[in-house]
């Protein structure tokens, strides 16, 4: 099979491989879509906390948001699967532990993320590994680039989840990538007032061809607060920043990451009551996502500007935007190209 590997810090290789062969509780699976994330970027540049921490190292096979069809199964796998269209979750418990044993397996200290941490191989290649306990079947509804925003939309879901808002109820969302594009998404599909933050003017633009009808800068933001934040910016200074402008009793939900610590005074956080969550991973949220894709509460395809093949992973890690790529913030990669 052909396969995309990171080689070292902005180095990488497209090579011929041999078949991964599943084993007794593992299928084996067609890719047809893999989505690149800021995730990805991180692992690209070295910069992503896990090297520093010794979770993962170079030579990586990237690729955690991914979809495609089953074609082999292992010996102890309901034949169900095969030839099923399928997504998989990305974070792989151990379970046995106590945290696996209670529905806390995206936190498990001997977890894998698979693409990202502890050597199991991504989705970027022809062919991708998988246990059979990490899949989820895709409705017909579901096309493979819906598919495999799944991952991301279980995110974002869990992201929603936290809010703690039903409808009628004010939420801002800080950021306008893929994860705040589909919190925002979700919510409005839940009847929740959206109002997005971008960067700046520039950034407005793509949310406001998305239809959202509330989209503001730092600049212009409202000053009637939130009943909730939701931040999935990547800007340090935001996690301190947006506490202002949640309504007291409210909650603010962390979920991007910057590239350097992002401190809070928790006496703006005790005065005013609030409820600090955070978000790792997908979790209960990846079924979910799906379900909302296949009903149509939420399409996620227009979030995607491009698709391209395996000898161009490695451009766009770097920066580059196919020219004929669109205005949203996602790329994805069919490895048959
Ligand atoms: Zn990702
Ligand atoms: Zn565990």
């Amino acid at each position: 099979m052909r396969a995309f590997t990171l080689t070292g810090a902005r180095t990488w290789s497209v090579q011929q491989l041999p078949d991964p062969n599943p084993g007794p509780d593992d299928v084996l699976i067609q890719v047809h879509r893999v989505g690149l994330c800021g995730t990805d970027v991180e692992l690209f540049t070295g910069e992503m906390a896990y090297f520093a921490q010794g979770h993962t190292r170079h030579p990586l096979q990237i690729g955690h948001e991914w979809s495609g069809q089953v074609v082999e199964i292992g010996a102890n796998v309901d034949r169900s699967w095969l030839g099923q269209r399928v997504s998989g979750d990305t974070m792989i418990g151990c379970g046995q532990c106590h945290r696996c044993l209670s529905n806390r397996w995206h936190v498990c200290d001997n977890r894998q993320e698979i693409g990202v941490r502890s050597g199991w191989p991504g989705a970027m290649a022809e062919l991708h590994l998988m246990p059979a306990r990490a899949l989820h079947a895709l409705p017909d509804a579901v096309d493979y680039a819906a598919g495999a925003m799944a991952e991301p939309g279980g995110n974002a879901v869990r992201c929603v989840d936290a809010t703690g808002l039903g409808a009628g109820a004010r939420l801002g969302v800080i950021g306008t990538g893929t994860i705040g594009l589909l919190v925002a998404m979700l919510a409005q599909a839940r009847g929740i007032e959206v109002h997005l933050v971008a960067q700046d003017n520039a950034h407005q633009e793509f949310p406001r061809a998305l239809g959202f009808q509330f989209v503001h800068t730092w600049t212009s933001i409202p000053s009637q607060p939130f009943a909730a934040i939701v931040d999935a910016s990547t800007d340090a200074s935001v996690p301190s920043r947006g506490i202002e402008h949640v309504e007291p009793g409210g909650r603010i939900v962390y979920i991007g990451l910057a590239e350097v610590p992002s401190p809070i005074d928790t006496r703006r956080l005790v005065f005013a009551d609030l409820t600090a969550v955070s978000i790792l991973g997908a979790g209960y949220g990846l079924p979910h996502a799906i379900s909302a894709f296949a009903a149509g509460a939420v399409d996620p395809r227009p979030l995607i500007a491009a698709t391209v093949g395996l000898d161009e992973v490695g451009d766009v890690l770097g920066g580059w935007k196919p020219p004929q790529a669109g205005l949203g913030p996602k790329i994805q990669v069919d490895p048959r190209q």
